[in-house]
């Protein structure tokens, strides 16, 4: 059957997939080698060297590239590698405008490893589009964007976001690690590039670190392609095979993240001790209605705000927890909490931080796919 007839959830079991030439494997094969045979010097079936190109990591890479609707992926060690290879296209001098409450990983690789080279960075609230219009300069080659932002749960407009980007001739790029290619596709709303934490609901069981790109335009792949393999960043053959096993169940572990989360958010929402929730999916929340239209669904991810308290309520509360492992990272089967004022975010100097509303009371909570009955006790007995 032709590709494009797939409908997404059959993509993530099939797409830019085909049983492995060799034995018909239905599985690609982890193909755990640096290096290939070649019949006479540069004759070979494909394949030369890992670095360049390894056949685990190409099926990983046709896999996502069509989940978000691209015809080129690429597979890199980490989100973060992946993040690093995007700006790799830019050159001294040149400008990037970016989401405020950017992942901490992200604003650390930017403000502390590109402005060293001489890339300048203007982070904004780019919920406002006639404010990010006014900072378009000369300079300015990209528009890099988060959406839901981290751990504030912000939307951006990207049709918005894209018209600008169309105007001033600038590349857009968007993070699409918390909604995934099952609740929102930027590049079908405009956006030229696409990078995921592979990390995260990608590999969706926590037992592996990863990161792809995904464009549309074959010149662009071509310079990512070269910057991939030059750096040499790339994502292993086992990683790559977790990846592409986790993918297969996207779609079915998205659509079970999101109800938990629904009710996760209306429980938090009902509850005395709380002061606000902020979840894309609730009426109340400032963008809903743009997230309406772009996403398929709200995802899994919230953050919340006890009444009083600060940093002891919060503490105090991720310490009473059992069924939410405390952790660092997201998007897993299982269940994670985590305080980003002292986790995720500590790279954010703390003034910047508080501006953004990650205060020292605000609690971000990963929704896993367990029985929402359990979570809810859970959360209920630690408030
Ligand atoms: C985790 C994460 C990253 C970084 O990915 P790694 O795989 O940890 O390098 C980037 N963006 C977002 C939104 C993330 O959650």
């Amino acid at each position: 059957m032709e590709e494009q007839e797939l409908r997404f959830n059959s993509k993530t079991i099939h797409g830019g997939q085909a049983p492995d030439k060799g034995y018909g494997a239905v599985m690609p094969p982890i193909y755990q080698t640096s290096t290939y045979a070649q019949r006479s010097p540069g004759e070979h079936l494909g394949y030369a060297y890992s670095r360049s190109a390894n056949p685990t990591r190409s099926a990983l890479e046709k896999a996502v590239a069509s989940l978000e609707g691209g015809a080129h992926g690429l597979a890199f060690g980490s989100g973060l590698a992946a993040v690093d290879a995007v700006m790799k296209l830019l050159r001294p001098g040149d400008g990037v405008i970016c989401t405020n409450d950017l992942y901490g990983g992200s604003y650390r690789l930017f403000t502390q490893i590109f402005e060293k080279y001489g890339i300048v960075f203007h982070f904004m609230d780019m919920q406002d589009l006639d404010q990010v219009a006014q900072h378009i300069g000369e300079n300015t080659k990209m528009l890099w964007i988060e959406t839901p932002t981290n751990p504030m749960m912000n939307i951006l407009d990207l049709k918005g976001l894209a018209r600008l980007a169309g105007e001033h001739g600038l590349l857009m790029a968007v993070d699409n690690t918390f909604a995934t290619p099952y609740l929102q596709r930027p590049l079908e709303l405009g956006a030229d590039i696409v990078m995921h934490s592979a990390t995260k609901y990608l590999g969706g069981h926590s037992d592996l670190v990863a990161g792809a790109l995904v464009v549309k335009d074959g010149n662009l792949a071509d310079q990512l392609y070269f910057i991939q393999n030059a750096s040499g960043a790339i994502c292993g053959p086992m990683d790559s095979f977790l990846a592409l096993r986790g993918i297969k169940t996207l779609h079915v572990r998205m659509e079970r993240h999101c109800q938990n989360a629904e009710a996760i958010a209306h429980f938090l929402q009902g509850h005395r001790a709380i002061e606000k929730v902020y979840w894309p999916g609730l009426p109340q929340h400032p963008n809903h209605h743009i997230a309406k239209q772009q996403m398929g669904g709200f995802g899994g991810m919230l953050s919340f705000l006890p009444k009083r308290g600060g940093r002891a309520a919060a503490l105090g509360f991720l310490e009473r927890l059992r069924v939410f492992t405390l952790a660092e990272s997201l998007g897993g089967v299982e269940s994670l909490a985590g305080h980003p004022a002292t986790m995720t975010h500590a790279s954010i100097p703390k003034k910047t931080r508080e501006r953004l509303g990650v205060t020292e009371g605000l609690v971000r909570l990963s929704v896993g796919i367990e029985d929402v009955n359990d979570l809810i006790e859970d959360l209920d007995r630690a408030l």
